[in-house]
């Protein structure tokens, strides 16, 4: 099947992540398959870990993005491997990783936020060319024309033996066809190697975001199930049955009327026409989504402060003596030496405070006897100012706290 037209493209994909409520309809249909001798996944003497998966040749990992400037323990970790790449497709897997890479890097908000990320390629041979559930080592196949979906316990183990804490997992799959899926449970996406707008679409629903596209069929399917697309529509961060909600990015032209979205014509909608959750071939997302990525990227990897040092201590004061004791903060945040349409962006504000006098500092500050004497407070706070966030939900991901409690030990 070719590529269709945008919208279409867009369209397919996005069935998956809502359908996520709608596993035990796919459970049931395992179950009837198995019944029928149609399913050896999961039959009970089959062990989904068997030495497909086992024999699968790893050749190591590549790290395809990671900034040196930012050294940072806790980078959200995202790995690209491929199911239904042979031993002679690996070039090909590899080289659409690093495609999907570049693609992503120069879309906002991860350009400015790559500094949060680190994207490594895993290898993975598999015995045959393109969806072979049975053959493959992570058991993908096409639920649906549009939907993919790997063998769960499969890439769950694989994820496990790679040794490093996984955030996300991208399996690109070896067909023609586009095909994509997010699945929350697992904690992976799927999307064809060759389509990297499909895989960022994915990500993003892996992050948190909705469809914003119209397709009845999925309302019909929810209906069917007695499921509410509506209830699921307002608990995301991109749809609503209220079109005022994104009125904060309205007010000054940043944002558009609210469209029909999020699967319906009328009763839900989406902050705008133009966004990549609502067609994968859009470039950039809309700034309602674009703010949710922000925040979320910050409350993955736990907000601008990676490490405060001396440490502090809830328990214990720390001494400050006669000679100068440094407190040093080492920070996440965006950069600026990307494309950027924000000319007012600014870095990181800290903001120091020794029993509530502000100390003008950046992240770093010394103290002895002479600024602080006896018990006192010193706290900080660093917050990203970032233009992209406006609501105050979305803002509290991009501050960070710290308080020690202080010594002095000079008379
Ligand atoms: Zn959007």
């Amino acid at each position: 099947m070719k590529l269709r037209g945008a919208k279409e493209v867009g369209q397919f994909v996005a069935q998956v992540s809502i359908r996520r409520r709608g596993r035990c309809r796919l459970a049931v249909v395992s179950f009837a398959l198995m019944l029928v001798g149609c399913g050896p996944e999961y039959n009970g003497l089959f062990d989904p870990l068997d030495d497909r998966l086992g024999k699968a040749e790893q050749q190591g990992s590549e790290t395809l993005f990671d900034l040196s400037e930012f050294a940072d323990p806790n980078k959200l970790e995202i790995v690209i491997t491929g199911d239904g790449y042979t031993a002679d497709e690996q070039e090909l897997l590899r080289q659409q990783a690093k495609a999907l890479t570049d693609r992503l890097m120069i879309v906002d908000p991860f350009s400015r936020y790559g500094g949060l990320l680190r994207i490594r390629f895993v290898p993975l041979i598999s015995a045959r060319s393109g969806l072979a559930p049975e053959q493959n080592p992570l058991g993908c196949s096409a639920m649906t024309i549009r939907r993919a979906v790997c063998d769960e316990r499969r890439v769950r183990h694989w994820r496990d033996g790679l040794g490093w804490d996984v955030g996300e997992t991208i399996v690109l799959l070896n067909v023609a066809d586009p095909l994509g899926g997010a699945h929350h449970k697992g904690r992976y996406i799927t999307a064809i190697g060759s389509a990297p707008g499909i895989a960022i679409h994915e990500l993003a629903h892996a992050f948190g975001l909705a469809d914003e596209y119209i397709d009845v069929a999925v309302v019909a399917e929810h209906v069917q199930r007695g499921a509410s697309v509506l209830k699921i529509a307002d608990s995301k961060p991109n749809c609503s049955t209220d079109p005022t909600r994104w009125a904060i990015w309205q007010k000054d032209g940043s944002l558009g009327e609210p469209e029909a979205g999020c699967y319906y014509t009328a009763r839900a909608y989406s902050p705008s026409a133009h966004c990549k959750m609502r067609y994968t071939t859009e470039a950039a997302f809309c700034v309602v989504c674009r703010e949710f990525l922000v925040a979320e990227l910050y409350r993955r990897v736990g907000g601008p402060l990676i490490k405060a040092t001396p440490e502090p201590s809830p328990w214990r004061r720390t001494p400050i003596g006669v000679s100068p004791t440094t407190f040093r903060l080492d920070l996440r945040g965006p950069r600026y030496d990307v494309i950027s349409d924000d000319s007012r962006a600014a870095p990181l504000i800290i903001e120091w405070k020794l029993d509530g006098r502000v100390i003008v500092a950046g992240s770093e500050l010394s103290l002895s006897c002479d600024n602080a004497r006896g018990a006192s407070k010193l706290s900080v706070t660093v917050r990203d100012p970032s233009r992209w966030v406006r609501s105050a939900a979305a803002n509290l991901a991009l501050a960070s706290e710290q308080t020690w409690w202080l010594r002095s030990s000079c008379r």
